[in-house]
């Protein structure tokens, strides 16, 4: 299904890696490699200086941007040649709403986190005490949801049963994911070194560590989790982030991407980077994720279960260790051991304590080695759903079929419109 020339499709997304990536990469299948019709705009940067990072909640600050962002949305749209017909939002973009009213746009809600999410935000207005809350989803009608029917069937069938909808309708939703990111290949040095060692390594012998775009970790965490990576004596790829000005595990997430350079042995433990040289690769910020995940040396995982980095080990069939640090990283690590079991199920209580470098030995042990009976299981079942994610990818798959039924659909409220 093409989109016809009337259908013109503005997504809107709040600021955070997780919710970037995804929602241009949304655009990529539905322009059927036509990229001449695709239209990224930056949107002038917003003076957040009053907002100090570490004091002001992450959800404070995103749905800020948004707000003061709403401005030139509209002054965007209002002067495009051609009105677009479908306004599609983020969880935290739902001010702009009023905007796709004014212009008489369809909305739709692009759920860059899994069904659960949704589902709990779908059935909020039920909760009376939530102020406000039908702002937040009933004015959408429509979601888009980055996740596949097979992965979350319980959430799904719910969502669409008849009697559960009469109670309180939620909006309908299309999941048409895993939203695949291509593995692009780099020109960036480290990156190109970085591949070329995971070539060097043997099939499933790589323990790839990091904690997203912006997650980090305190000074003493990461000097237990170098102590656990030397301890499990596994080869491994470990993204870090500075831990000197370490703040909260979410301060770096707006900057992700502006990061300062850093000299990882400022914070790492004393003589950790030549003790472990020969097995091990330390990247200061940011790692060509997709690549690393889609490679054949790497094993296992250790995230910090955002929704993105949740579905890209899915795809590739690799088990997590999973070590969530805000957000609904906490329901992904829960989903992914509990319900889909493909992640160690972690001894760790969630807050703030240190996890200790025994527990991490003992997870990556676990995960890693090949006769461990219960890391064969997660191993098997990863497989297994990297199967089923890339049939609900393919040609008459389920996240195909939906995709292609979201097109059609865009496609008669654009000819409507324009009659
Ligand atoms: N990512 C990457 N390199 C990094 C860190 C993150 O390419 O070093 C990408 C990752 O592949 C994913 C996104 O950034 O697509 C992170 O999204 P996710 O939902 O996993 O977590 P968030 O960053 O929003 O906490």
């Amino acid at each position: 299904v093409t989109p016809t020339k009337q259908t013109h499709v503005a997504i809107l997304t709040s600021p955070g890696m997780g919710h970037i990536i995804p929602s241009l990469e949304l655009e990529s299948p539905t322009l059927q490699n036509n990229q001449d019709g695709l239209n990224v705009i930056n949107l002038p940067p917003v003076d957040m200086t009053h907002l100090v990072a570490g004091e002001t909640s992450l959800v404070v600050r995103i749905t800020t941007i948004v707000r003061e962002s709403l401005a030139s949305l509209r002054s965007i749209i209002e002067t495009s040649q051609q009105i677009p017909t479908v306004l599609i939002i983020d969880l935290f973009s739902t001010d702009a709403l009023d905007i796709a009213d004014e212009f008489k746009m369809s909305k739709y809600m692009f759920c860059t986190a899994n069904m659960s999410a949704y589902a709990f935000l779908a059935y909020l207005p039920k909760i009376k005490r939530v102020k406000n809350s039908n702002d937040l989803v009933q004015r959408v009608v429509w979601g888009v949801a980055d996740t596949f029917e097979d992965l979350e069937q319980e959430t799904y069938r719910a969502l669409i049963d008849d009697e559960i909808a009469e109670l309180i309708p939620p909006p309908s939703v299309y999941p048409v994911g895993p939203i695949i990111k291509p593995t692009v290949g780099t020109s960036q040095n480290q990156a190109i070194h970085c591949l070329s060692w995971l070539d060097n390594q043997p099939n499933g012998s790589v323990l790839f560590v990091s904690f997203g775009s912006g997650g980090s970790l305190s000074s003493e965490q990461v000097t237990e989790l170098a102590f656990g990576l030397e301890l499990s004596q596994k080869r491994f790829i470990w993204v870090v982030r500075n831990s000197i000005d370490f703040v909260l595990p979410s301060s770096y997430y707006l900057d992700a991407g502006n990061t300062k350079e850093i000299d990882p042995s400022d914070f790492l433990p004393d003589g950790f980077l030549t003790r472990t040289h020969q097995v091990g690769l330390v990247l200061p910020n940011w790692a060509p994720q997709v690549e690393i995940l889609s490679h054949a040396s790497v094993g296992c995982f250790l995230s910090h279960c955002g929704w993105n980095s949740t579905l890209e080990s899915i795809l590739n069939g690799v088990p997590m260790i999973p070590w969530p640090l805000f957000a609904d990283q906490h329901l992904n690590a829960t989903f992914l051991s509990d319900d889909i079991k493909v992640a160690a199920r972690t001894q760790i209580p969630p807050g703030k304590e240190v996890i200790r470098r025994e527990e991490i030995e003992r997870m990556i042990r676990l995960v890693m080695e090949e006769g461990d009976e219960e890391g064969q299981k997660l191993r098997r079942r990863a497989k297994e759903l990297k199967t089923s994610a890339l049939r609900a990818i393919s040609i008459g798959g389920s996240s195909y079929n939906s995709l292609c039924q979201l097109v059609e659909k865009w496609n008669t409220e654009s000819d409507s419109v324009q009659l």
